[in-house]
């Protein structure tokens, strides 16, 4: 980067977009991914030292990281993580893109649905990572103890970052902004910055899905029905029969009976109402991230269009419009 626009970013990062001349330099392209590649390499030896879980720093590294809450919805990656498992069960040859799904943060004590869905994860994980018809396309991480430090080997090693909240609950998000910037592709609802970071970045190099608020709001009102989208989805019925079956937890069929009645019965959240959307969508991530000149044209144009995210311009702002305070 210091051959290309310098470091003047560093003070200033509306000089990020810059970068954007050199979004399809294939020179530049080349090394924009071989500095990717070497901060997924360095994720992986943490992961591996910490989980003891080999990873494949080659593979599409998928990552959801922050308090482990409903609305935020960890359980709707797993929901997808399982819907990809089922299909190489069924179809063992099926030329998926692999990914590394990594999940870190933390649930508050008393919160008994966060921790389950914690359990969940590392149970599919387990299953996942050691079945030998998955061939270690498919790898699926917790890791722990996710804080600021740790966080500076998780973000920038993004190729994915998963914003997939329910419309209308997320105030902002930070995390995005931090993905976003390290040239991580979001998928994500029209949820919080999320809004802001797409209408930057464009609408082309953001994977959209699921309800907006308003739909969100409607559909709540008119009487929401979970049942009707597991009665009239085999893929999302088969993943929640799946959990049921005890398949993930050694035979228990009782363990986590308390999530998937949650989502058959109330759904709070509106999982199965943006399941097939979020599905689809993936399906797109990974067929693009196959197309490595257009991927990685995608994401130097996420990093050139962040500058706005800048804490320098917010607290400037703050300044003119709501202190009205001049500089000293
Ligand atoms: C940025 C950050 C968060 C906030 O993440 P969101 O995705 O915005 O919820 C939480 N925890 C840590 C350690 C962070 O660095």
């Amino acid at each position: 980067m210091a051959t290309s626009i310098g470091p003047a970013w560093v003070k200033n990062l509306e000089e990020l977009r810059r970068l954007e001349e050199f979004a399809g330099d294939l020179e530049f392209q080349r090394d924009w991914r071989a500095v990717k590649l070497a901060n997924k390499k360095a994720l992986a030896a943490v992961i591996k030292r910490r989980t003891g879980v080999k990873v494949n720093p080659e593979s599409l590294f998928d990552i959801q990281v922050k308090r482990i809450h409903e609305y935020k919805r960890q359980h709707l990656n797993l929901l997808h993580i399982i819907t990809l498992y089922l299909r190489l069960k069924r179809h063992p040859e099926l030329g998926i893109t692999p990914r590394t799904f990594i999940f870190g943060g933390k649930a508050a004590p008393g919160y008994f649905m966060a921790k389950l869905i914690i359990k969940l994860i590392n149970s599919v994980a387990e299953v996942v990572n050691n079945d030998p018809e998955v061939k270690d396309r498919l790898k699926v991480v917790f890791f722990p103890d996710f804080n600021v430090k740790n966080g500076q080997f998780v973000y920038p090693a993004a190729d994915l970052s998963e914003q997939i909240s329910t419309a209308g609950k997320e105030a902002s998000g930070t995390g995005n902004m931090k993905f976003a910037m390290n040239g991580a592709l979001t998928i994500g609802t029209l949820d919080g910055a999320n809004v802001e970071i797409r209408e930057e970045v464009g609408p082309e190099n953001f994977f959209l899905f699921g309800l907006t608020a308003t739909e969100v709001q409607s559909l709540k009102a008119g009487g929401y029905n979970p049942l009707g989208y597991y009665d009239s989805d085999q893929e999302l019925r088969e993943v929640l029969d799946l959990i049921s079956s005890g398949y993930f937890s050694h035979g228990d069929t009782q363990l986590f009976q308390p999530l998937v009645a949650m989502l058959l019965y109330r759904d709070d959240y509106l999982l199965l109402a943006d399941y097939r959307s979020y599905v689809e969508r993936q399906d797109e991530v990974g067929y693009i991230f196959r197309d490595e000149k257009r991927w990685t044209r995608m994401s130097i144009l996420n990093t050139a269009r962040m500058g706005k995210f800048s804490s320098d311009r917010a607290i400037r702002e703050y300044c003119q419009r709501v202190w009205r305070v001049k500089p000293l």
